[in-house]
């Protein structure tokens, strides 16, 4: 694929979310692309940044490592996306900005440990099994509150909000309201006002259904195919 095509596509999605932005009163400023690049290999990934590409996820720590040796001097964030085993966390601090996907207390303290050996604040989310489906990942729901509580004291990680991956059906209108489960499950986070979480960020939408997740409240979509095309 050229570069001319990933630039269309890109500017398509943009368009997209600024205008699913706008229709919902929302500024398209609070809504952050993150290009899942994922199996992309390098140079797309570079035609993507040089098309003004600013934020990249990616689901294996092997794999980013790889890509971020090569690309590491762009000026882009890194987004971890994926699951994370705690015998990775060490890699991962190093290479990510921003880890969606935490979603246990041991998780959270080796990442904090490793953050805290190279003096850096990991920012993380808290990833959310909103559906409850056995097959997802994430903290079960109910759950999610005392898991964010235990988290907090862990001076070098900044709690910045949630993430989910709701059952994909295609269907945003059914993911909807998952989407507005983890909305008014930040809500209730705030409301708690735990000392050292922000909890500004949803991480939330994906190539199918990222307009109703803006429309619900998404700060961070995570986007692959719209702008790479299908994986192989
Ligand atoms: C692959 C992946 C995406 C991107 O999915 P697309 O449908 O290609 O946009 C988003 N989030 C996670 C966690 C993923 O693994």
């Amino acid at each position: 694929m050229t570069e001319s095509i990933i630039e269309s596509r890109l500017k398509l999605v943009k368009d997209r979310i600024k205008a699913v932005a706008l229709s919902s009163g929302r500024d398209p400023k609070t809504v952050r692309l993150v290009v899942v690049s994922k199996t992309v290999p390098a140079d797309r990934i570079l035609a993507a940044i040089k098309a003004g590409v600013a934020d990249l996820g990616e689901n294996y720590v092997q794999e980013a490592r790889e890509k971020i040796e090569v690309l590491g001097e762009e000026k882009v964030s890194w987004h971890f996306i994926g699951h994370l085993q705690s015998n990775k966390a060490k890699y991962a601090v190093r290479l990510f900005d921003m880890i969606h996907s935490v979603d246990s207390l041991k998780l959270a303290k080796e990442l904090n440990k490793r953050a805290g050996a190279i003096g850096k604040v990991q920012k993380i989310l808290v990833q959310v099994n909103i559906s409850g489906e056995a097959t997802k990942s994430g903290i079960e729901t109910e759950q999610a509150v005392d898991l964010v509580r235990q988290i907090a004291p862990l001076e070098n990680l900044d709690v910045s909000g949630l993430m989910t991956m709701p059952p994909y059906f295609n269907a945003p209108d059914k993911v909807r309201p998952y989407f507005r489960a983890l909305k008014g499950l930040q809500d209730i986070i705030r409301k708690e006002g735990i000392a050292n979480v922000h909890m500004t960020e949803l991480s939330m939408g994906m190539t199918g259904d990222f307009e109703a997740a803006i429309q619900e409240g998404a700060t961070l979509v995570r986007i692959g195919t719209a702008i790479f095309g299908e994986r192989v």
